[in-house]
């Protein structure tokens, strides 16, 4: 497994490297942001571990600009700020997860260890697939195990969005900007959550509630 590890406090950034090296990882270091994004366009990684406060270009927009180029690799944000606005703004750049710091290395392991899973578990499926699940955006047809599911355009639409985001957090305000709708539909949005799940159940996907940011889907054994 090959890591880009962007962190430009050099004492942590050798620690952790070392850990991660340990761990049976390949660690390549980039100490700002320009560099980070240099070495992503390049080299071909299994997963991105970036700080967002990075000099020259900060961690999240070194993600903004790698997730226009490779939407699925699993990235993790490193922050000391503990603030939910900034991991909700991670989050909506595309970020998979985030640590806030100081943290334990055991915990980013396990965490990192996470993510590579759900991107393998993820990675056999072409276009908007995932577990029994299918769409197909043409017809605008839902199939799970080749039946096809009846939906409402706007569980088509919720549907959609989480699929295309399948193992990343989606958040209220996009799913209300996919359905075209202002906050006053916020509460709407757990109905359909629920009529969904229950639609989806032998699905072999799981919409899972993340506290106070939003939903994913993600496959379910
Ligand atoms: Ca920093």
């Amino acid at each position: 497994m090959n890591l880009l590890l962007a962190e430009d406090d050099a004492l942590l950034a050798d620690a952790l490297a070392a850990q991660l090296r340990r761990a049976g990882f390949e660690v390549e270091h980039a100490p700002n942001g320009a560099v980070a994004e240099y070495l992503l366009s390049r080299q071909t990684y299994d997963a991105a571990i970036l700080d967002i406060g990075l000099p020259m270009m900060d961690g999240l927009a070194v993600l903004e600009g790698l997730r226009q180029t490779r939407p699925t690799l699993p990235v993790m944000l490193l922050t000391a700020r503990d603030g939910l606005e900034d991991r909700v703004h991670g989050l909506n750049a595309g970020a998979d997860d985030y640590l806030t710091k100081p943290f334990d290395f055991p915990e980013l392991e396990a965490r990192l260890n996470a993510l590579l899973r759900r991107s393998r578990l993820q990675s056999p499926a072409k276009g908007l697939e995932l577990g029994r699940l299918s769409l197909d955006g043409e017809s605008r047809r839902a199939l799970v195990a080749g039946q096809p599911l009846e939906l409402s355009p706007r569980e088509w639409l919720l549907l959609e969005l989480l699929l295309q985001h399948r193992g990343r957090v989606i958040t209220k305000e996009q799913i209300l900007q996919s359905w075209g709708q202002d906050a006053n539909a916020s509460n709407a949005i757990e109905v359909y959550i629920h009529r969904l799940r229950k639609k989806l159940e032998g699905a072999g996907v799981a919409v899972r509630t993340v506290r106070g940011l939003g939903y994913l889907l993600e496959a379910s054994p």
